[in-house]
């Protein structure tokens, strides 16, 4: 653990990173990637940052040669940042999108956290999608990601679900051999269900609430509930919305008698594999987890806070 003297933090020596989006006044990875630092006692320091679309550019190239360790990107940037991205992982060239930069010798390197991190909160959840059916609702940023991943992780089959035709033809492609367009009777038959849609989250809600940022096509509550009263008993359900903790939909699919869970768990283990590839280190997934507090905990988890992975 780093000892700061009371009003000498940040000092000289003290690195930074930080998330650019628009808007990111509410993001809570400034809480998730501070508590983590201090729990690795790195004397690491990290902000949000609200960056115009036409200052993606600058911003990337400022932050590289303010020396810091690394960006976050959310929404409307993940595409933009790999204008300035000298290498990008496999996934980022699959999916066309970025939600981290690490700056290294003069070098960006982009890296996609978000499908990974769905995967490992799953598997947190003791739910492994090796060989599972699954389907997943939406094809936007977050559903893209969510479709490569569990492809990657060996599901058997990911249905995609999608009220716009080409984009879903678009997402499933992402899943090769596994992939499936279907219409929302494939619901019932899925292991797991994962919904990627804003539906649910509340129209009130300043913007930055909302983790994929942008103006939400929300309101079609009543539609997210019929979806969610779809899903069964024995079925894993996960709502990628975590604000509110609970959404219609979710509330139907627990009515229903499936497991449920909300979009936290996604949220946190995208961050720890975010400070992972900037430290190195083990991420200490308890720092995270308390970081972002028990109000906003995954739903229906039978799993104590402090096995949460
Ligand atoms: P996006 O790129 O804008 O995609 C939105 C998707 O939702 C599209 O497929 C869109 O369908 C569909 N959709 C929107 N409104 C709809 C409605 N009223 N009825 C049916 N479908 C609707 O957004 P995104 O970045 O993927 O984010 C999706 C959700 O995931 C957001 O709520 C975001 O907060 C959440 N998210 C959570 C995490 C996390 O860590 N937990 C991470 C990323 C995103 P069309 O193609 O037909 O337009």
């Amino acid at each position: 653990m780093i000892q700061v003297a009371p009003g000498r933090w940040p000092g000289g020596a003290t690195r930074f990173a930080g998330v650019i989006g628009d808007p990111v006044r509410h993001s809570l990875s400034p809480a998730l990637h501070n508590a983590a630092y201090a729990a690795l006692g790195l004397d690491w320091a990290y902000g949000a940052f609200p960056v115009a679309p036409w200052q993606v550019d600058d911003a990337v190239a400022g932050a590289a040669a303010l020396g810091f360790v690394g960006l976050s990107v959310t929404m409307p940037h993940k595409e933009a940042v790999l204008r300035r991205a000298d290498q990008v992982t496999p996934v980022v060239r699959q999916l066309g999108a970025a939600n981290t930069l690490r700056f290294e010798r003069g070098q960006v390197a982009a890296a996609s956290t978000d499908g990974e991190g769905l995967v490992a909160d799953l598997r947190a959840a003791g739910f492994e999608p090796s060989g599972a059916t699954t389907v997943v609702l939406g094809a936007g940023g977050a559903a893209r990601a969510a479709i490569l991943a569990l492809a990657g992780a060996g599901a058997r089959q990911v249905v995609v679900v999608n009220r716009t035709e080409d984009r879903a033809q678009a997402a499933v492609a992402l899943a090769g051999d596994a992939g499936v367009l279907a219409g929302a009777e494939a619901i019932g038959d899925a292991a797991l269900v994962v919904k990627a849609t804003p539906v649910g989250m509340p129209l009130g809600a300043p913007a930055g609430d909302r983790p994929g940022g942008g103006p939400s096509s929300a309101p079609a509550a009543d539609a997210g509930a019929s979806l969610g009263g779809r899903c069964r008993p024995g079925q894993l359900v996960v709502d990628l919305v975590y604000h509110p903790p609970r959404t219609p939909f979710l509330e139907a699919a627990a009515a229903a008698g499936a497991t449920v869970r909300n979009g936290l768990g996604m949220l946190v283990h995208q961050a720890a594999l975010q400070v992972a590839w900037w430290t190195g280190e083990a991420p200490p997934l308890d720092a995270l987890w308390a970081a972002v507090g028990e109000a906003a905990s995954p739903v229906g988890s039978a799993i104590p806070p402090s096995d949460r992975r």
